[in-house]
């Protein structure tokens, strides 16, 4: 580019000068304008190729801007390890949570006209679902009905000796499987299949990951959470190591463009010692 520049706009031999005229002058103040450009250009090129070379130099250096904030990530990426891990260590035996009892469940009442209506009592506590119909506008209806609980206290059926903690995940599992009950139970009605109602002690489970209950379909929200939350870490993990890849590979790659840097200093520099030999200033 600067060859190509310099081809173009250099001055024409003097023997092919013209002889002084009018004319002459005219390309003598043109080819000064020229001049006057590309020294711009070199000196603006020279103003950043001096800012690159500081940081390459800074590169060179033992700590530098690269090394602080690999060394940061460092330090984030050793803390979610040790997170992970410990996420990881299998935990203490958990003791296992206590018995509920094996009251019975019985079907009360049902009526499977939409919206339909049903009544489960669990020992001597009735327990009611609406089922909810999202209706958009008449006779179309928009998503399957849901079934509604009505407000329902349990916990005279759960054991005594419980935690708070214990009697809160109880009273949420038990909710769960009931819900989930309910819902099999109205479409065995409506599909006149036999309905085989469990007792409570079969609707939640013990979990033996955490210690607390799983559902009616086997499942334990609890343990679903650490699982979610170790997976949340692990792709920190990953973001972390990729971020201080990219930090070590930019500090290598200034580094080694400092020859490079080096070579078009010079270059650049004997331009403008050549064009300032010549009288060319930003001035004149
Ligand atoms: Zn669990």
């Amino acid at each position: 580019m600067l060859r190509w520049f310099r081809r173009r706009h250099e001055p024409t031999q003097p023997d092919q000068r013209p002889s002084p005229s009018h004319d002459g002058d005219a390309e003598q103040a043109y080819i000064r304008e020229a001049e006057r450009r590309r020294l711009r250009r070199l000196l603006q090129q020279q103003a950043e190729l001096q800012y690159d070379r500081e940081q390459a130099l800074e590169a060179q250096k033992p700590s530098n801007r690269w090394t602080v904030r690999a060394a940061e990530l460092e330090a984030a990426i050793a803390q979610v390890e040790a997170d992970i891990k410990q996420w990881d260590q299998p935990q203490r035996a958990p003791s296992p949570p206590p018995e509920l009892p094996p009251v019975p469940i019985q079907l009360i009442a049902c009526d499977t006209t939409a919206p339909a209506t049903l009544t489960l009592v669990i020992g001597t506590i009735p327990c009611t679902w609406h089922e909810a119909i999202d209706w958009a506008e008449r006779g179309h209806q928009l998503a399957p009905a849901q079934l509604v609980r009505d407000e329902v206290d349990l916990s005279p059926l759960f054991p005594t000796d419980l935690t708070e903690d214990q009697r809160t995940t109880l009273s949420e599992r038990l909710l769960t499987s009931l819900d989930l009950l309910a819902t099999a139970v109205l479409q065995a009605i409506r599909e006149q299949q036999p309905i085989d109602l469990p007792t409570l002690s079969s609707l939640v489970r013990p979990c033996p990951v955490c210690g607390g209950w799983r559902d009616l379909h086997d499942h334990c929200p609890t343990c679903l959470t650490r699982e979610r939350h170790r997976q949340q870490l692990v792709s920190e993990l990953r973001r972390l190591r990729k971020e201080r890849d990219a930090v070590l590979s930019d500090m290598a790659r200034t580094r080694d463009r400092l020859p490079i840097i080096e070579r078009q200093l010079r270059e650049i520099e004997t331009d403008i010692a050549a064009l300032q030999a010549k009288g060319v200033t930003l001035e004149n």
